[in-house]
């Protein structure tokens, strides 16, 4: 494939754009380095680079694009809202519908704040909880990612693993000192933990269904233990459903019929006090939103003391753009078609390795995967990173060469769009085929 406007863009990138690139995640140093692809459109389930090559898409933007990309519907909502204005610093009735339409589907949020991003979302509910609490620490799980505020880049995933910067220059220790982290799935260790900081523990953080070192699931009875552990120790729940919010069904993770639970208590014994969301909800355009318990969640300016506030926050564009998102999601089948097509490319992975010797792990849930070069199941950040590199670098590039855009990182998800078909995940699994032939050769 020739790439040479890409190669030629990424140099004059280099000169101007710290690394070349607006997010470390968008490099391609965790498979080897080299110029990343400059895309110049993209439409439905594909990419157009610079130089003309298509491919297909299954980074969906890191996730926000469950849609595809430039959905009619979206693109109307923001077109609209854009020719009103994009930004008014005044309350709009636009609001008011968005975080209607978030609660009716995410029953534990009372109130709602929306804000710029998933990190920004993620440090407010912080703020929120210690404010709330009057504690100061945050027990969270490794590898699990939740933006890159200080408190969380401390044994983050996502970039950060990728990247192999365990921690973030630039953190004070004393910040760092305020965070405690535990494995996943491994109730234990948050007894432990919370057993020697407990009195202390503003929050455990959480991602529900963990997106960041691959896709993994809770173990049956992760999250009740959780919720319960950390009540008992008078902490609060967070639960960062940037991810994870209307990827699966038209809802959160918190009420996801497909999560292995052993809870007597039901729904209610895995209700968070927070919830913070992002990505999917802002239809593409940039949004964050948190929200919980009414009484937590009045604790912030101008009801509370906690204070927290937005320039960009709530403007029209990235509302209009969620709520027409939301409304597309809505559409009957609309998850069930996305996890019919996740499970045939994810089970015809999983198949082709094995024809060609490959070890190959694939975890799917619904209409994301991860794919991890190991013969072990991936059920927390050590079995994650206990995996192959080289290959998934390999894999990445061969598959990148045949026009199947994947994220250049061993630890995230490919992502199913409403714009995939059938015909699809077929040329991916062809491409699949060959690019391992090819790595069994090696
Ligand atoms: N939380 C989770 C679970 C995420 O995956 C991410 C981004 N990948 C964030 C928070 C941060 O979101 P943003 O990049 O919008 O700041």
């Amino acid at each position: 494939m020739n790439r040479t406007r890409s190669n030629e863009l990424y140099e004059q990138a280099l000169q101007h754009i710290v690394g070349g690139v607006n997010s470390p995640s968008r490099s391609f140093k965790a498979v080897g380095g080299g110029a990343p692809v400059f895309m110049q459109k993209a439409n439905g389930a594909y990419f157009w680079d610079v130089d003309g090559n298509r491919y297909i898409d299954y980074l969906a933007a890191y996730g926000p694009i469950i849609l595809g990309h430039a959905h009619p519907h979206v693109t109307e909502a923001i077109t609209r809202a854009a020719a009103n204005g994009t930004l008014y610093g005044t309350p709009t009735e636009l609001e008011i519908d968005f975080a209607r339409m978030l609660k009716e589907a995410i029953p534990s949020l009372d109130k709602v704040r929306f804000v710029n991003s998933g990190t920004e979302a993620v440090m407010s509910t912080i703020r929120v909880a210690r404010a709330y609490t009057g504690r100061a620490k945050i027990i969270k799980f490794a590898g699990c990612y939740h933006g890159h505020s200080d408190l969380v880049l401390v044994a983050a995933g996502s970039g950060p693993s990728t990247l192999g910067i365990p921690d973030s220059a630039g953190i004070p220790l004393s910040l760092a000192s305020e965070v405690i982290t535990v494995p996943f799935n491994d109730l234990a260790a948050l007894e432990e933990a919370l057993a020697v900081w407990g009195g202390e523990t503003a929050a455990v953080m959480v991602e529900p269904i963990v997106g960041n070192f691959g896709m993994v699931m809770p173990k049956p009875g992760f999250l009740e233990g959780l919720c319960r552990l950390a009540r008992a120790h008078g902490a609060l729940v967070i639960y960062d459903e940037v991810i994870t919010a209307f990827r699966f069904h038209y809802g959160s993770a918190q009420t996801y019929a497909g999560l292995p639970l052993e809870t007597p208590g039901g729904w209610d014994a895995v209700q968070p006090d927070l919830t913070a969301l992002g990505k999917i909800i802002g239809g593409g355009l940039p949004i964050g939103a948190y929200g919980g318990r009414r009484e937590i969640m009045e604790q912030v300016a101008p009801l509370g003391p906690a204070y927290q506030a937005g320039t960009m926050a709530g403007n029209p564009a990235s509302i209009a753009a969620g709520i027409a998102c939301l409304q597309a999601l809505r559409e009957p089948g609309t998850y069930a078609r996305l996890e019919s097509l996740a499970a045939a490319l994810a089970d015809g992975l999983s198949a082709a390795a094995r024809r060609h010797g490959i070890a190959l792990t694939v975890n799917r849930i619904g209409g994301a995967f991860s794919t991890h070069f190991c013969d072990h199941p991936v059920t927390n950040y050590d079995e994650a990173q206990d995996t192959d590199g080289e290959r998934f670098a390999q894999f990445f590039r061969l598959m990148l060469e045949q026009g199947v855009c994947l994220a250049p990182s061993k630890y995230e998800a490919w992502f199913l769009t409403t714009a995939h078909t059938e015909d699809d995940t077929a040329a991916t699994l062809a491409a699949a085929e060959r690019a391992f032939a090819e790595m069994a050769k090696r």
